[in-house]
């Protein structure tokens, strides 16, 4: 390995945002917290542990994924509830905010749409900051534990990893197969998980989760969603995942309905403006 001799000056360069956030257009939070200070319960659904559920939120309505019983992990996807093809996009959202999310950010969604698909409204557990670790909480890092990472590093046939939950979920919501439901289950927000890289390493690392019974997560869906919820394997995360040998909770998700009056002036986000032409030829009128 040869140094180069200006090897400090280049590691000394300023970094750069790679995706400034002055111009993505920003939630009305006033309006948000106007609408959820109306918001009445119009149904619920309880995650068992090691298990996964699915729910459908309306456009226009919140809903809540809260802690209950003990310190609780849950793996979070959501879908477009007209169109399975959209769906939350975990990597654009880490790139537009941040390795973890809290009130404010925005659930992006995939290609061709990428448009927030839904808000953060509430995060109980937002004093946690970053600690002296460098962890946080609510990540958009990991991907979600499943059965092949699990086999690679240690072989065996786990079938309660966040993965299959998420796809026996799926599949029965769909009525379809888990072969047909799997290629839909997709990277997830780690909801109240603690996550972080190792400073020498630069290794994922997770540690006990600090949210108690109680906390919750709430979101306002910009658009019509399907979700599916795990209760992750790995309980409050603090030692293993991909077994049953981690002390495991439901977890709960409510839905709101907020006064349909307070949401005056909100509109459902469009899909994204780019025309899909790509600059080839024999395409350039497509999408116009
Ligand atoms: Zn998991």
């Amino acid at each position: 390995m040869t140094t180069p001799p200006d090897a400090e000056a280049r590691r000394a360069v300023e970094p750069v945002i790679c995706y400034p956030v002055k111009t993505l257009p920003q939630p009305d939070m006033a309006l948000l917290d106007a609408a959820r200070a109306t918001m009445a319960k119009t149904g619920e659904v309880t995650v068992p542990a090691r298990d996964a559920a699915t729910f459908e939120v309306p456009a226009g309505h919140f809903f809540r994924i809260t802690s209950v019983e003990g310190a609780q992990v849950g793996d979070l996807n959501l879908w477009n509830a007209r169109d399975l093809s959209e769906r939350f996009y975990s990597g654009k959202t880490r790139a537009l905010h941040g390795t973890h999310v809290t009130r404010g950010a925005r659930m992006r969604s995939s290609f061709p749409q990428l448009r927030a698909m839904a808000t953060l409204t509430h995060d109980s557990l937002a004093w946690y900051g970053k600690d002296a670790f460098g962890g946080s909480v609510h990540d958009v890092i990991g991907t979600r534990c499943d059965p092949y990472t699990h086999n690679l590093l240690s072989g065996g046939q786990y079938h309660h990893c966040c993965h299959s939950n998420l796809t026996r979920a799926l599949a029965a919501h769909l009525d379809v197969s888990v072969a047909e439901a799997e290629p839909h289950v997709h990277d997830v927000l780690n909801v109240f998980m603690c996550t972080g890289f190792m400073r020498d390493t630069g290794q994922y690392f997770m540690k006990a989760s600090p949210v108690r019974p109680g906390d919750t997560l709430e979101f306002f869906a910009e658009i019509d969603l399907l979700g599916a919820l795990s209760a992750c394997p790995g309980g409050d995360c603090s030692t293993v995942h991909s077994s049953d040998q981690a002390a495991c909770f439901p977890l709960l998700v409510e839905i709101f309905a907020p006064d349909p009056a307070t949401l005056k002036g909100w509109q459902s986000p469009p899909a994204n403006g780019y025309n899909r032409s790509h600059g080839a030829p024999s395409t350039a009128s497509f999408g116009q």
